[in-house]
Formats: structure tokens, sequence, C-alpha cells
């Protein structure tokens, strides 16, 4: 596997996809591999799920606190979802680019567009389920939202996927291991040094 010491300057790649694709886990088993990749610690207005700590999952900001960050604009990108603000704080990003790190967003889809525009050299993958009705399974199996948030979960995702086509990569989350392996045979492409 080819060390990120190789590559000249960090490159930023996007995960994105409908909620309950997968892609916390893959993000999860993506670092157990490659300890020395970044994960971006998101900003968000929805209240922390259990075992869920502030400054580690997310920070958790009140909508004033969230409003105040877009004013400065500290984050790179954000979006209203199912209800709540996420966002990307935009300084450890950049100072991890600037060191030449592998930096990862596992944001949803609206927010992985406007990257498109504050990042263009990012490359964004988009994350499908193989069917809608394995989706609503996971959903529903994780057990840590309300029928309300499912239900609006599954009516965003029904949005969602139709805009797989316009990021750079898809890639079905059949079988996890599978799309870990391709996963990171994508980034690592990325990594090679240019000629
Ligand atoms: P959850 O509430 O399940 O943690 O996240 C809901 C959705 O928000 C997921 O699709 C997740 O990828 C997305 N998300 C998490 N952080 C960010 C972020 O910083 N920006 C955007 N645009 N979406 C995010």
């Amino acid at each position: 596997m080819a060390p990120d010491q190789t590559s000249a300057k960090g490159q930023l790649i996007v995960l994105t996809g409908p909620s309950g694709v997968g892609k916390g886990t893959l993000v999860q088993l993506l670092l157990e591999r490659h300890p020395h990749w970044f994960l971006s610690i998101s900003a968000t207005t929805r209240s922390p799920r259990a075992g869920e700590e502030d400054g580690q999952s997310y920070y958790f900001l009140s909508k004033e606190e969230f409003q105040t960050w877009i004013g400065e604009e500290k984050l790179l990108e954000w979006a209203e979802y199912a209800g709540n603000y996420y966002g990307t704080p935009r300084q450890p990003v950049e100072a991890q680019i600037a060191q030449g790190k592998t930096v990862l967003l596992e944001i949803e889809v609206l927010g992985a567009r406007q990257i498109k525009q504050t990042f263009p050299s990012a490359r964004r993958i988009f994350i499908l389920p193989p069917s809608v009705e394995v989706l609503e399974e996971r959903l529903r199996g994780r057990g840590s939202d309300s029928e309300t948030a499912i239900a609006k979960r599954l009516a965003q995702a029904q949005q969602e996927l139709q805009a797989a086509a316009e990021f750079d990569h898809q890639l079905v989350n059949d079988d996890l291991d599978r799309a870990l392996h391709c996963l990171i045979d994508l980034i690592e492409e990325g990594n090679q040094p240019q000629d």
C-alpha cells in the first residue's frame, strides 16, 4: 500500500450518500486500516445520541452558535438535513491538507455538492445501497431514531439517490468487505505521486 508521504499535497475525499447506507461504518474501517488518514469532525445542531461525545462524534452546537459559525465563514460547507444543521469546520481540513494528509469527509448530498465549488480538487464518492428496501431495513435496525425521524430520512434518501450520477465515483455497498477494498483502491489511486 502506498504510504501518504509519497503525495506532495493531501487530498480531500468526500463520502456521500443517503443516511443508513453505511458511510459511517466504511469510514471507521478505513481509519482502522489507515490511522494516519484524518476524519473531519462535523458541527451539528442535532442532539447527541447515546454514547456520542462532544468534540469526538460531532461538535454539538445550538442553532445560534451554528449561525455564528456560518457568519464567520468557519464552515467549508453546511446543509440542513432532516430538521437539523450539519457542517464541516474549515480550518482543520485546510491544515491537514496543507500537511499532505488524506482527509475524509462523511457528509450528506447537499453539502457534498457545495464542496465542488469550495474545494474543486476534492474527489467525491457516492455510496449506494443495494436497494431502497435494504436501506430501510438498515435505518430501522440501528434502533437509534424515532419513526418520524426514519420517515424523514427515507424520504430524503429517495431524493438523494437521484443525485448519484453527479459525483466522481459511485460505489454500491452490497458487501462491506468488497466496498471497503474498492474505496481503499480509489483513495490510494489519488495518493500516487503525479508525473
Ligand atoms: P446523523 O444525524 O445520522 O449523524 O447524520 C445525518 C446525515 O448528515 C448523514 O448523512 C451524515 O453523513 C450527514 N452529515 C454529517 N456531518 C455532516 C456535515 O458536516 N455536513 C453535511 N452536509 N452533512 C453531514
